[in-house]
């Protein structure tokens, strides 16, 4: 069996934006940098339609390595769904993480993102996409900002008017945490 390979967050440190995804696919762990594949490329686009820069941001996720499996009938490495226990096994290195980039925003991309950050697994990005949450992480209360993963647009195209609305809305909160 071979070893996992680990793709870690890359950004400025500190950085007052963070983000973070699930996992990293074939994409990300063949070039070692999160979001480099179609939902990166995806990310890219609606991250500067919002005018927002991704060179300022740090971009992490919550699993460092490929949620995978071997498909049997082709014997190629496919994605497969994130185990709970797994998001829970990558909390404290991305609490960690977190303290270390002391952003004053972060955006969960999907619901795994968003329940292993939390711990909440019974959180839906449907419910609270596109507002600030406050949760306590590593002793300090932290601005979260629910978005949808960026992927879920290439397969809905009616999430994209939204994605760009709570996008809208992230940079306008960005500015006003820039004052406060
Ligand atoms: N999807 C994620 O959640 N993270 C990545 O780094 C790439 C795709």
């Amino acid at each position: 069996m071979s070893e996992a390979k680990i793709v870690l967050g890359e950004g400025p440190v500190p950085a007052r934006l963070m983000l973070i995804g699930e996992a990293p696919g074939g994409n990300e762990v063949a070039q070692g940098r999160p979001f480099v594949g179609a939902a990166g490329k995806q990310l890219n686009a609606l991250l500067t339609a919002a005018g927002l820069e991704r060179s300022e941001i740090y971009i992490t996720n919550v699993v460092k390595f490929r949620i995978s499996k071997i498909n049997p009938a082709t014997g190629r490495e496919v994605n497969r769904p994130v185990r709970k226990s797994e998001l829970i096994d990558g909390r404290s290195e991305l609490l960690r993480e977190i303290t270390r980039v002391n952003p004053q925003m972060i955006c969960t991309l999907g619901n795994s993102a968003l329940q292993g950050l939390t711990g909440e697994f019974e959180l839906m990005i449907g419910d609270v996409h596109g507002r600030v949450i406050v949760r306590e992480i590593d002793g300090l209360p932290r601005n979260i900002f629910p978005l949808y993963h960026p992927a879920s647009i290439i397969y809905n195209r009616l999430l994209k008017e939204v994605y760009e609305e709570d996008l809208r809305f992230l940079s306008e909160q960005m500015k006003h945490t820039l004052m406060t």
